[in-house]
């Protein structure tokens, strides 16, 4: 099982990036190539029944399997970034965290109007960056088509605070 196979894999590391924290490090996953393909096809089977236009994703684990998903549908890939990233103009969303703020910037041509956006992430805690960058999604007059993460800590209730936001579609690899 796929899911297995993530949870095996996936490295927890202690007090990372402040104390207390239990990060969950992604990085052993690219070092396996057929994992990786295993992924991306188990997102894209869960994603069939719904239309998705672009895929975008979120800096920076949110590129590597984003990008994979993305020529794996066939369809373009637009990357979402942190502030002061981007090179062309953009248009930007600011979001409250725990502690403090953060902004995500699009570049302002990333989607056509109407256009439906997947939103990748390599993980979804609380939910709060997706919300934030699916608001973006709607300052471009963009529809968001659905979320996919490889994995979702479920103690943070992230994926009810995102079904209550849009029932949209929702695919977990783990
Ligand atoms: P949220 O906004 O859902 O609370 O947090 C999710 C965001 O924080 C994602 O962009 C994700 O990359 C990052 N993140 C938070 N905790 C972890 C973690 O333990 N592991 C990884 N890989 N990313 C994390």
């Amino acid at each position: 099982m796929i899911e297995t196979k993530i949870k095996q894999i996936v490295r927890d590391v202690n007090d990372f990036p402040k104390p207390g924290i239990v990060f969950k490090d992604i990085t052993p996953i690219l070092k396996d190539a057929g994992l990786c393909n295993e992924i991306v096809a188990a997102l894209a089977a869960q994603l069939s029944e719904i239309q998705v236009d672009v895929v975008a994703g979120i800096e920076s684990r949110g590129f590597l399997f984003g990008m994979s998903l993305a020529n794996y549908l066939g369809v373009p890939f637009v990357p979402m970034r942190k502030a002061g990233k981007l090179p062309y103009k953009t248009v930007q969303h600011s979001y409250d965290l725990e502690y403090g703020s953060a902004t995500l910037e699009i570049h302002e041509d990333a989607f056509l109007p109407g256009q439906r956006v997947l939103i990748h992430d390599d993980l979804l805690a609380t939910g709060g960056t997706v919300i934030a960058a699916s608001r973006l999604i709607e300052k471009l007059e963009a529809e968001v088509a659905g979320y996919s993460f490889i994995i979702a800590l479920d103690f943070l209730n992230g994926r009810d605070r995102l079904l209550e936001f849009s029932p949209n579609n929702y695919a977990l690899a783990s």
